[in-house]
């Protein structure tokens, strides 16, 4: 768990080999991570981040397209 993260309102989504930590007061709601892969992001389910559902690279790559810095990663 990255404390630097959670200390500034982050949310911590644990994957095996990937975290993902989601701030939602930053989000612009461009909606690029839900577009970018449905099986990480999904909004109508519980919880709405899933690391493992895609590859380290893809969750890498749609979190690099989050425009508000609300999405952020932490490789294991
Ligand atoms: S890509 Fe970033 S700013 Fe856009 S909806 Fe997702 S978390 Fe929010």
């Amino acid at each position: 768990m990255s404390n630097e993260l959670t200390e500034k309102g982050y949310r911590c989504y644990t994957g095996e080999n990937i975290d993902v930590y989601f701030n939602t007061a930053m989000c612009q709601h461009s909606g690029n991570c839900v577009r970018g892969n449905a099986n990480i992001f999904k909004l109508s389910r519980k919880p709405w981040i899933m690391p493992d559902n895609a590859s380290v690279e893809e969750v890498k790559r749609v979190i690099d397209t989050c425009p508000s810095g609300a999405l952020q990663y932490r490789e294991k």
